[in-house]
C-alpha cells in the first residue's frame, strides 16, 4: 500500500491583513494538499482526529489558553458536517458549540455582540461558533435589516472585539467554508431527495440562494475588513467534504501546536507519596 501524503500548508488559505479577498479567485474544489483520493482520506483523518484530541487534552490540562473557532459559509457549506467530523474525538467536557440563529427579542434588544460574548471560551476550553457575530454584517446587510451606516461601522467593532479576546488569551481561528453555487445546488437537491435529510431543508434557503452574489460581496468585504494577525480568516475549499475535513484538521493542529503547550508541573513530589 502506498503511503498517502498530506502536504497541506494552511497558510495558503489564510487571508492576509489589509488584502482584498476575491472569492472567485479562490478554489472551492481543490484537493492540492493531499496526494490520495477520497477513499484514502478516512485513515488520515482518523490520525488527525487523534492528534487533535491530544492537543485539546493538553489545552484543558494546562488551562492557560482559550480557543475560539468561528465557522461561516453559505447555506449547505458544511458547518455542521465540519463540527461532526473534525471534532468527533474531542472530550466533550472541554469543547462547546454555540450556534447562532436569528436573534430573539431579548437579543435584539441588546447590541449585537451581547449574545456572542457570553459564549466565548474560558481558560482551557475550546468553543466552536456555528455562525457568529459575522451574521450581523452578512444576512443583516443583504436583507437591509439595518441601514448601511450601521452595518458598515461594525467591521471596526468586530476587529476591536476580537483583538480584546486575543489580547486576553484567546486564540482565534476563523474559517470560511467556500463552496460553489453548483455544489450548493447538489446539496439542496440531496436535502429534497433523501428523506433522512428532509429536516435540513428550509424553503428560505432558496431565497438566500437567489441572492448568492450579494452574499459573496458581503463575505468578501467581511473577510477583507476583519482578517487580522491575531484573528485571521482562512478560505477553506469545501466542495469536497473529505478534503475540507483534512484542511480544517491540519489548520487547527498547526495553530494549537503553535501555542507551545505543556502539561503543568505536578503540585508536589509525587514520587514520595505512598497510598495505603
Ligand atoms: P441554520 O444555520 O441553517 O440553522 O440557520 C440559522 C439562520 O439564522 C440563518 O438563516 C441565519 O442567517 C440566521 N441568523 C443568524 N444570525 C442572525 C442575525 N444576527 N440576524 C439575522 N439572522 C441571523
Ligand atoms: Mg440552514
Amino acid at each position: 500500500m502506498t503511503k498517502r501524503e498530506l502536504r497541506i500548508d494552511p497558510d495558503q488559505y489564510r487571508v492576509h491583513p489589509h488584502t482584498r479577498v476575491r472569492l472567485g479567485d479562490r478554489s472551492t474544489n481543490s484537493t492540492d494538499g493531499f496526494s490520495g483520493t477520497k477513499t484514502d482520506a478516512p485513515p488520515v483523518l482518523a490520525e488527525m482526529n487523534a492528534r487533535l484530541a491530544d492537543l485539546q487534552e493538553m489545552l484543558y490540562a494546562e488551562g492557560r489558553h482559550k480557543v475560539l473557532v468561528v465557522l461561516q459559509g453559505m447555506d449547505t457549506s458544511g458547518k455542521d458536517g465540519t463540527i461532526k467530523h473534525v471534532f468527533r474525538t474531542i472530550n466533550p467536557a472541554g469543547v462547546q458549540v454555540a450556534s447562532f440563529k436569528a436573534p430573539n427579542e431579548v437579543e435584539l434588544a441588546h447590541d449585537y455582540l451581547w449574545r456572542i460574548h457570553q459564549h466565548t471560551p474560558r481558560n482551557g476550553h475550546m468553543v466552536i461558533f456555528n455562525r457568529s457575530h459575522y451574521e450581523d454584517v452578512l444576512v443583516v446587510r443583504v436583507h437591509d435589516l439595518v441601514p448601511e451606516e450601521v452595518w458598515r461601522r461594525r467591521y471596526e467593532h468586530i476587529r476591536a472585539f476580537e483583538q480584546t479576546l486575543a489580547d486576553e488569551g484567546t486564540m482565534i481561528v476563523k474559517l470560511f467554508l467556500h463552496i460553489s453555487k453548483d455544489e450548493q445546488k447538489e446539496r439542496l437537491q440531496a436535502r429534497l431527495d433523501d428523506p433522512a435529510k428532509h429536516w435540513k431543508f428550509q424553503a428560505g434557503d432558496l431565497d438566500e440562494r437567489a441572492i448568492w452574489d450579494e452574499y459573496i460581496a458581503a463575505f468578501e468585504d467581511a473577510l477583507s475588513e476583519t482578517s487580522t494577525h491575531d484573528a485571521p480568516w482562512y478560505v477553506v475549499p469545501a466542495d469536497r467534504k473529505w478534503y475540507r475535513n483534512l484542511v480544517v484538521s491540519q489548520l487547527l493542529i498547526e495553530r494549537l501546536e503553535g501555542l507551545d503547550m505543556h502539561y503543568p508541573e505536578p503540585a508536589a513530589d509525587l514520587g514520595s507519596i505512598r497510598l495505603d
